[in-house]
């Protein structure tokens, strides 16, 4: 029995019109017969992984085109079914963020010393559209999901980079959910120890604390109420563990220094009421000095807002307080994605959030990002420069990023990686097309250099198209050796250079 679609198509009908669940369906069946009799190491059928991904960003009310993307996004890597297909059956729209899917998962985390530059590679690729990076983070839930299928090693190294490339970057996006979800999954896996260890303490703190808040809850609604501030909902939120875990690793692994295991969160309709709210909560209980946070009125880089305040509660007991109205809400939760659910046309970001949202503006706003001090950071001011220096990445095959100016073609490339490959390349291939050696390069391609190692040298002619001082002046040094021997040749060994350059 084919696994089903219908759990997936009530989820699009749940807030799209008809045509777009028979598109769904339409992708759905494209996609079961590409992949029809392949298996996931688990056994089940191949299937299943795209229909869960696709489902995963149904939930969050994604624009029909990327669910449609999210179910198509390993047909042309793992399938007879190429791009171009995608693309007469789908549109040029869907084919492009397949593609760049297809792209990204070249990207493999290879351990801490390749971090910055996987991570570069990743963000250069993904620029050009965020929409690939939301299918690529619903794909990777979905991969951690199901990862206890894979052997041990693999289940760490995915884990590993979940944790060091994916999450980062859906916190840039302010995605919480998402962030949230693959870190939980991926802790689990990258740092079993840890993670018992902490589930163990977070269990018995919250098991001790939950009656506790909930008291604190019902006196914060009903001094609000006496105050005539309307609320929204006021509800307990227990600290992730993963950002819980890096807490702890600030505060010498003591619980008692952390204040937000439970935050207590109260939304209301409107920006004056989240200050109304703060000064009622201040007037019955005095605020922890330092603790104060106006991330309303100073958002921070991702876009975050909220008050947070700490306080001296019932008992003396320290408590954190979060106020923020429902649109703030709805926003921390789920980053940039909030804003497509409102942007029904579906395609891309309306311009003036494509603006807002475009990576320079992010790295720009990296410097003031208080919380982000690690290098992580260090990685991204280095990019930013790099960035407005009109740099390229191009992708070896194995995955690696050679960073090259803007124009640079595969002579540079080749070069770039050995002074061998360069002399003796004959050759490339762009993204698997055979390109000629004069082809400008582009982020996020991957670049394949041909050689023959009996060749004898560079072709001078290269000197008219290479951007790279380092290609060049390797070409001349080889060109001029060549030249001077044929020189020493034709005249019996005496070299007569002033004629001939
Ligand atoms: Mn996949």
């Amino acid at each position: 029995m084919t696994p089903g679609v219908n759990n997936l198509l009530k989820k699009v009908a749940a807030y799209k019109p008809s045509e777009d669940v028979e598109l769904v369906r339409r992708s759905f069946e494209f996609a079961a017969e590409a992949h029809s009799g392949q298996k996931r190491v688990s056994g089940d059928p191949y299937i299943v992984h795209p229909v869960a991904t696709a489902e995963i960003l149904a939930d969050m009310h994604m624009p029909t085109s990327i669910v449609v993307a999210g179910l198509l996004h390993d047909v042309p890597e793992d399938t007879d079914r190429t791009l171009d297909d995608v693309r007469e059956a789908f549109g040029e729209d869907v084919a492009s963020m397949v593609g760049g899917i297809t792209k990204l998962g070249k990207i493999k985390y290879r351990g801490i010393d390749r971090y910055s530059e996987n991570l570069r590679k990743m963000f250069i690729a993904m620029a050009s559209d965020v929409r690939v990076i939301l299918i690529k983070f619903a794909d990777r839930i979905h991969n951690l999901q199901t990862l206890s299928a894979l052997p041990p090693h693999k289940q760490k190294r995915i884990a590993l980079e979940s944790l060091e490339i994916y999450s980062p970057i859906a916190n840039r996006l302010g995605m919480n959910i998402m962030k949230s979800r693959m870190e939980d999954l991926a802790f689990a896996k990258a740092m079993p120890k840890e993670y018992e260890w902490l589930l163990a303490l977070s269990q018995k703190a919250i098991k001790v604390k939950r009656g506790y808040i909930d008291n604190v809850r019902q006196i914060v609604q009903q001094e609000l109420t006496q105050a005539g501030i309307p609320t929204v909902e006021i509800h307990g939120r227990v600290k992730h563990l993963y950002s819980l875990y890096k807490k702890l690793l600030r505060h010498d692994r003591d619980m008692v220094q952390v204040h937000d295991l439970i935050a207590l969160r109260i939304i209301v309709p409107s920006v004056a009421d989240c200050y109304a709210a703060l000064g009622i909560i201040h007037q019955r209980w005095r605020p922890y000095k330092g603790r104060i946070k106006d991330y309303i009125s100073q958002p921070k880089p991702n876009g975050y807002q909220s008050l947070h305040t700490t306080v001296f509660c019932e008992g003396g007991e320290v408590a954190e307080f979060q106020i923020r109205t429902e649109q703030m809400h709805q926003e921390a939760e789920r980053g940039i994605a909030a804003h497509w659910k409102y942007d029904e046309g579906g395609k891309r970001a309306t311009p003036a959030m494509k603006k807002e949202y475009t990576w320079v503006n992010e790295l720009a706003s990296l410097k003031t990002d208080r919380d982000n001090t690690d290098s992580f950071l260090a990685a991204l001011e280095k990019l930013k420069i790099e960035v407005f220096q009109n740099r390229i990445f191009v992708f070896t095959p194995n995955g690696d990023v050679i960073d090259l100016p803007e124009g640079a073609t595969p002579v540079d490339f080749a070069y770039a990686i050995h002074t061998q490959i360069g002399d003796s390349c004959v050759g490339a291939r762009i993204n698997d097309q055979i390109v000629s050696l004069d082809s400008p390069l582009s982020s996020g391609d991957c670049c394949a250099i041909i050689v023959d190692k009996n060749r004898k040298g560079p072709n001078p002619d290269w000197l008219k198209f290479v951007k790279t001082s380092g290609a060049r002046s390797k070409i001349k040094s080889r060109t001029r050796h060549k030249l001077n021997k044929w020189i020493q040749e034709l005249e019996g060994g005496k070299d007569d250079r002033s004629k001939r350059s």
